[in-house]
């Protein structure tokens, strides 16, 4: 079965011009992939009469399905009904229902039908002839019309509105019109390993890469790695290639749950947490922190998620050297000695953070995270990295100089922070940390 080709089209000039950072490309993106939808290409353009029409017309007659966001406003520069239906050769028309929904809503807000601006009802046109769906938490529908290759739906660029519309009735319309095979995904982290290195010893791995899919993209202190299978009958190819890659990365790597979705500020996002998550959940076991450079981060990325006061017990932003000193214990002629940023400080911060806050484990970080403060000893990215373990002898302290702006060294320290827990949680046994 070959797959369905899409192109996903973004209007609006305020994205063009930078103004607006496009929020529907991945949500549209990760949804059609997810349905086994091939997205081909996403485009921006302006809200320009011409373009559109042109654009409109040329996608149509090259995909099986184009999705095109916003331009169905009220305002003078909402064009993508009228350029859509010239593209198609059709007509415009206003939907009724919508036109009532529109109705009831304005009435809440003023007094009589007559305050009601003239314009506000062009939010109710449709393409003539096509399947309107109905804006369940906004105002204008969407369009969708078939045409020679397949499909073609304009929703709303509103972000919430879009997803609405796409969750609750498009989606299903694809899946009625298009013979489609749901992918399957295998989906990895690799953590604190170049993606050069990486790349190069997946190279030498026996996966399949003519019949699956690859792709490898680096974020802050981590890759994500991704298989994916197409065909049903060559699905098994995933456990065969998850085998290699455990055997090859493991402690390095940690899979994420099947079928999670990936739009940015979806569940990805938050992957290091979510398996730190499951890990303390499934070992019975708490964690505290004592942050300094991080100003807390790492406690935040640890309560991301619902349900952390099963094992998040609190954090002590340590920023000062007094407060290192007073809430940690911290031996303030140590610091004067060595600096607070220092392995023995790093390291004193974790084992009082486990005790003020009985916590099974503690994290601590003190570093230099810039843009000043840096010197030839201790330059801005030094960081050390504390973890107090179920018992004093289980004490890790480590260095690392990561680079970047003061941003990124933040985030690095917390991922890297937050894999140190991973790391020691993977494999224990569940219940008794
Ligand atoms: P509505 O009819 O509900 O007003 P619309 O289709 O007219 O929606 P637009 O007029 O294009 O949508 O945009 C409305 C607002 O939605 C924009 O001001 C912008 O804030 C937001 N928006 C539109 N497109 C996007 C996008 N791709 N990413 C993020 N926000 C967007």
């Amino acid at each position: 079965m070959t797959q369905p080709k899409a192109i996903i089209c973004l209007t609006g000039s305020e994205l063009t011009r930078g103004e607006t950072r496009d929020a529907n490309g991945s949500f549209l993106a990760t949804e059609l992939t997810m349905l086994g939808i091939h997205v081909e290409e996403l485009r921006l353009l302006p809200d320009d009469e011409r373009r559109l029409e042109e654009a409109f017309g040329e996608l149509c007659k090259r995909a099986e399905l184009v999705i095109i966001s916003g331009g169905l406003g009220p305002t003078a520069d909402d064009l993508t009904i009228g350029t859509l239906a010239r593209a198609l050769g059709r007509g415009v028309i206003r939907d009724e229902t919508a036109r009532e929904n529109m109705r009831q809503k304005a009435l809440k807000r003023v007094a009589s039908e007559a305050e009601i601006p003239g314009n506000f009802y062009k939010q109710a046109e449709v393409v003539e002839g096509a399947l309107v769906l109905q804006n369940p938490v906004g105002l204008a529908p969407a369009s969708v019309v078939k045409t020679e290759r397949g499909l073609v739906a304009a929703l709303p660029g509103v972000p919430f509105e879009l997803r609405a519309i796409f969750s609750e009735g498009l989606s299903e319309e694809l899946t009625g019109q298009f013979n489609l095979s749901a992918p399957r995904i295998l989906r990895a982290k690799i953590m604190g390993r170049p993606e050069s290195w990486v790349e190069d010893r997946i190279q030498q791995l026996a996966i399949d890469r003519e019949t699956l899919e690859y792709g490898i993209s680096a974020r802050p202190g981590e890759l994500l790695l991704k298989f994916i299978s197409h065909r049903e009958d060559q699905h098994s190819l995933l456990d065969d290639a998850r085998r290699l890659l455990e055997s090859e990365f493991e402690n390095d790597i940690f899979f994420l749950p099947e079928g999670l979705k990936e739009a940015s500020g979806g569940p990805l996002d938050i992957s290091l947490a979510g398996r730190v998550h499951a890990l303390l959940v499934s070992c019975g076991a708490s964690v505290a922190t004592a942050e300094s450079c991080t100003g807390g981060l790492i406690a935040k990325r640890l309560t991301d998620l619902a349900g952390s006061s099963e094992y998040f017990i609190g954090s002590v932003v340590a920023y000062q050297d007094t407060i290192k000193s007073s809430m940690l214990d911290v031996d303030a002629r140590l610091i004067e000695r060595e600096g607070a940023v220092s392995p023995r400080v790093c390291r004193e911060m974790a084992l009082a953070a486990r005790k003020r806050f009985t916590s099974t484990y503690a994290l601590s970080v003190t570093g230099i995270a810039g843009p000043g403060g840096g010197s030839k000893e201790k330059p801005v990215g030094l960081v050390y990295l504390g973890l107090a373990g179920p018992d004093d002898e289980t004490i890790h302290v480590e260095k690392k100089i990561f680079s970047g702006q003061r941003d990124l060294v933040r985030t690095q320290t917390a991922t890297r922070a937050l894999d140190l827990l991973r790391r020691s949680l993977e494999g224990c046994p569940p219940g008794n940390a």
